[in-house]
């Protein structure tokens, strides 16, 4: 596992520049109980920083399976008053919320995926309140990994458990930039301009569409709502406090317009979905919508993913991510999320951020529908990036620019 002293360095950055606790603002921190090591350092480091109270609700991965395994759909999707109230409550008040990861690979793997959605619907219903809140930011929120034995196993299959934590650990503090000898909170100030760049130059084209073609047999064109606006890096909550959703990031990231999307997509990375893996897949889109789709394997989790709702055959976010960024030259694929997505170019399927676009934070969720901002209780990213990644953005005026040339930025 993490040393002491590295647990209190990456502590400090989860708390400082992931959620940015203010003084006297309650922090919540939502855990596995493997994790248990680095969520005391963060309490610890929440109440320097000022927290006037820090909430922990840890749960167990594998606890949760059986639950899965052994209730009845009934028992599963009737998800009491008083659970909602105890996750909402805090954030309504205005409490930032921790998150801290260290998924067990496929532990939903045989659970029948009727089910999965059933129960997985029923809890996006019941929570909808508290990830709206945080979708549009308007409290401070942050998720950070963790290493545990399963996931290094996965990760490391070669590897005794011992040098697959050893290295499952390293390959996360590396993402983040917490080392022996350095001042990680420093370094993300600088990452975060550094993102805030690119951000800059995406508004200032303010592109009509991008297309994206490689040799996986990617050809997608995607039109970005009007108004768009890119972002990456660290954001800001109605107040003005600046936090960082996900550490590590390497995205800069907009709204696709929901009827914009034409042509193929050809996954890169395997997608780890309710708790199982999608190894390869390909979509096509007419019109915003996924017409086709076909997977080399799970095509059922697949398919209860784009069929979970209305809004979830249409995008919600397009994100860039250099091919030679750090994540992607580690050449480690986490079967992660918050890790693999930032090794590569993504879309997420299901809910866009209101904040990618102009005044969107303050629309209603018809005027977001009218925009063409698409709306869904899911948000899933799949990841197309590639080292021959070829972007060209065509400008509202009917201009193009390459974006990117061989995996990376040329802007
Ligand atoms: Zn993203
Ligand atoms: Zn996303």
């Amino acid at each position: 596992m993490l040393s002491k002293t590295i647990i209190e360095k990456y502590a400090k950055l989860a708390v400082r520049s992931g959620v940015n606790v203010q003084p006297s603002q309650t922090m919540v921190i939502n855990a596995p109980v493997n994790t248990r090591d680095m969520v005391e350092a963060c309490v610890k480091e929440g109440y320097i920083a000022g927290a006037k109270e820090v909430i922990v609700n840890f749960y167990d991965e594998k606890i949760n399976r059986m639950h899965y395994e052994y209730q009845g759909v009934d028992t599963l999707t009737s998800i009491p008053e008083y659970l909602v109230e105890q996750k909402v409550a805090p954030l309504r008040n205005g409490a930032c919320v921790l998150h801290i990861i260290s998924e067990i690979p496929e532990v939903m793997a045989g659970i029948d995926s009727n089910k999965l959605q059933e129960v997985g619907i029923a809890r996006q219903k019941a929570f909808r309140e508290s990830s709206e809140i945080t979708m549009a930011s308007k409290v401070q929120w942050s998720i950070v990994g963790y290493p545990n034995r399963d996931w290094a196993r996965k990760v490391f299959p070669n590897d005794t458990d011992e040098v697959a934590i050893k290295k499952l650990g390293d390959a996360i503090c590396n993402s983040v930039q917490v080392l022996e000898d350095n001042d990680p909170v420093a370094f993300w100030q600088e990452h975060d301009e550094a993102l805030r760049k690119y951000v800059n130059i995406l508004n200032n084209y303010n592109f009509k569409s991008l297309h994206f073609t490689n040799g996986e047999g990617t050809d997608l064109v995607v039109e970005l709502v009007n108004d768009h606006i890119w972002a990456g890096g660290d954001e800001a909550t109605p107040e003005g406090v600046m936090f960082n959703a996900n550490m590590p990031t390497e995205e800069v990231f907009t709204m696709p317009y929901k009827y914009g999307l034409n042509g193929k997509v050809v996954s890169t990375k395997p997608l780890s979905y309710n708790g199982s893996l999608i190894s390869k897949f390909e979509l096509t889109f007419k019109d915003g919508k996924v017409v086709t789709y076909k997977a080399e394997d799970n095509q059922d989790v697949l398919q209860s993913l784009i069929e979970f709702d209305e809004g979830s055959c249409y995008t919600g976010e397009i994100a860039l991510v250099p091919y030679h960024s750090p994540i992607s030259m580690s050449n480690i694929l986490f079967y992660n999320t918050l890790y693999d997505e930032n090794a590569s170019c993504h879309i997420a399927l299901g809910r866009a951020y209101p904040m990618n676009v102009k005044n969107g934070t303050t629309m209603s969720q018809e005027e977001l529908d009218n925009i063409g901002s698409n709306n869904s209780m899911t948000h899933v990213d799949f990841m197309f990036g590639s080292k021959d990644m070829e972007i060209v953005g065509t400008t509202q005026t009917g201009e193009t620019v390459q974006v990117f040339a061989n995996g990376d930025f040329v802007i």
